[in-house]
């Protein structure tokens, strides 16, 4: 008998090797997990520790000496490729490959313990989707190689042999009563499972019962009583699912909460704070508690049009900002500014670590430089946005630095070609006319193109004719050789 199970990589919400040590079957990992594809993992040794490639959410727990085998590696499951960059990946396993490159292997690497005719299992990419394949046939490496060859894989990988092989795909199973190390399990994503508006799946809500509200373990009444939020406390809902809200310390009946107006923050200049977060749970949103003792300023360094504060709100709540664990708290463009992150969340924006304290202790800033925007007003808008967190925080100016402070980057990159222009941006932060901040700004350009020099004469706001007379004429001048 054979299960099969070929499963899209853009369906797929998590792939994850579940490791149990040996002490649950299967149906006990299908239980727990609730995952909807499992199928046995990687070999392990007669003393239970796995053995060949296995690390698991960025832990290594088997790799010597076993080296450079191919195996799979994979940080999201749109990621998944037949790889022997180990260190390459939060997720790796590695047995026998079958398959590289859409080539079948003629010599497949196996101890002669791992040979003759067993029961096999196996995984492998066809197309865009990942192949599970489980044989309780007996079969040599060989023959599964050839019928995986048959199926289209462009690689393959097999897993384990003998009395280990084993599945459940979706309910239909192939069973065995030994209990292994670890499992590949895999969740498909769940469109009617997603709450019909997600503006009410997420944010602050106040309990409102004057005895309180029940925690429970899980979303339902059936579930044990974990703890409780007293009236009036106030909770951030992370997902919703049927009626029942998860926080941080369970799940409790959204019923009893109401949802907390959200406060609009509007900056001096009158640019409203537009909410667009990422989504919990994305690599890219770590959580934690970022004490903000810091503002630190970006650029993008994107000048494409169109490349302005909306696009990177998109772009960060999609996969490739994941994948490169990319996130900041905010962007300013010339007539917007985003919000990605609470303020109090670590992002990952200063590149000094994931433990550096550029990402754990600042608010980051990316202003935008897109050819269709206007740099000069951005700088504005950014000034402003950095008035009210200093106000908010209760932060000095010297507590707003550059990129360029943490990991030595050349960021902001535009303000830092200026002379002076980084100065000028502070200067901006600390006052609050935002005429005289643009007039600033305007200067700032008009001396990097060379157009003037006397940069603080013409920030003085005392002009003599002659002087304006020379400006108009060296500004003509500009133009002509353009
Ligand atoms: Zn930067």
């Amino acid at each position: 008998m054979k299960a099969v199970a070929s499963i899209p990589l853009s369906e797929i919400s998590r792939l994850s090797i579940v490791v149990t040590n040996c002490r649950k079957m299967l149906a006990q990992v299908k239980a727990e997990t609730g995952a909807d594809y499992i199928i046995n993992g990687g070999m392990w040794n007669p003393d239970g520790t796995p053995c060949r490639g296995l690390k698991v959410d960025g832990k290594l727990l088997s790799a010597v000496p076993w080296g450079d085998m191919a195996g799979y590696g994979w940080d999201i499951p749109r990621d998944l490729a037949q790889t022997t960059d180990w260190q390459g990946y939060d997720n790796y396993i590695a047995t026998s490959p079958l398959i590289m490159d859409g080539k079948p292997l003629e010599h497949i690497p196996y101890d002669s313990a791992q040979g003759g005719r067993r029961p096999r299992s196996a995984m492998g990419i066809v197309g865009d989707s990942l192949l599970l394949y489980c044989s309780s046939d007996s079969l040599t490496p060989e023959q599964l190689r050839d019928q995986l060859v048959d199926r289209g894989c462009s690689s393959a990988m097999m897993l384990d042999g003998g009395g280990s092989v084993q599945c459940d795909f979706a309910g239909e199973t192939i069973q065995a009563q030994r209990m292994v190390h670890n499992w590949i399990c895999v969740w498909v994503k769940r469109e009617a499972a997603e709450p019909p508006e997600s503006e009410e799946s997420m944010g602050k809500y106040r309990v409102t019962p004057s005895i309180g509200l029940n925690i429970r373990s899980g979303p339902g009444t059936s579930y044990d009583k974990v703890g409780g939020y007293p009236c009036g406390a106030v909770v951030d809902v992370l997902s919703v699912s049927d009626g029942w809200g998860q926080t941080s310390k369970g799940w409790v009946s959204m019923a009893y909460l109401e949802p907390v107006e959200a406060i609009q923050r509007v900056t001096d200049n009158g640019i409203p704070i537009q909410v667009d977060y990422i989504a919990p749970g994305r690599k890219n949103r770590p959580g934690g508690k970022n004490p903000d003792r810091y503002i630190t300023i970006h650029e993008t360094g994107n000048f494409a049009e169109g490349a302005d504060a909306a696009a990177h709100a998109s772009w960060l709540k999609g996969d490739d900002a994941e994948k490169k664990r990319t996130s900041y708290h905010y962007t300013v463009d010339d007539r917007a500014i985003y919000q990605h992150l609470p303020d109090g969340e670590t992002a990952y924006h200063a590149g000094d670590g994931a433990d550096g304290p550029g990402n754990l202790t600042s608010i980051g800033i990316e202003i935008c430089v897109n050819a269709d925007g206007d740099f000069d007003r951005a700088k504005v808008n950014t000034a402003a946005l950095v008035r009210l967190l200093m106000a908010e925080h209760g932060f000095p100016l010297d507590k707003v630095v550059q990129h360029n402070h943490w990991s030595g980057k050349d960021c902001p990159q535009t303000i830092r070609a200026i002379p002076g222009g980084w100065e000028a941006f502070l200067d901006m932060c600390d006052g609050c006319d935002p005429e005289q901040t643009e007039l600033e700004a305007a200067v700032d350009t008009l001396a990097a193109a060379g157009v003037l020099t006397a940069v603080d004469y013409w920030k003085g706001n005392a002009y003599s004719a002659s002087n304006v007379h020379a400006l108009i004429k060296s500004m003509a001048a500009y133009v002509r050789n353009q």
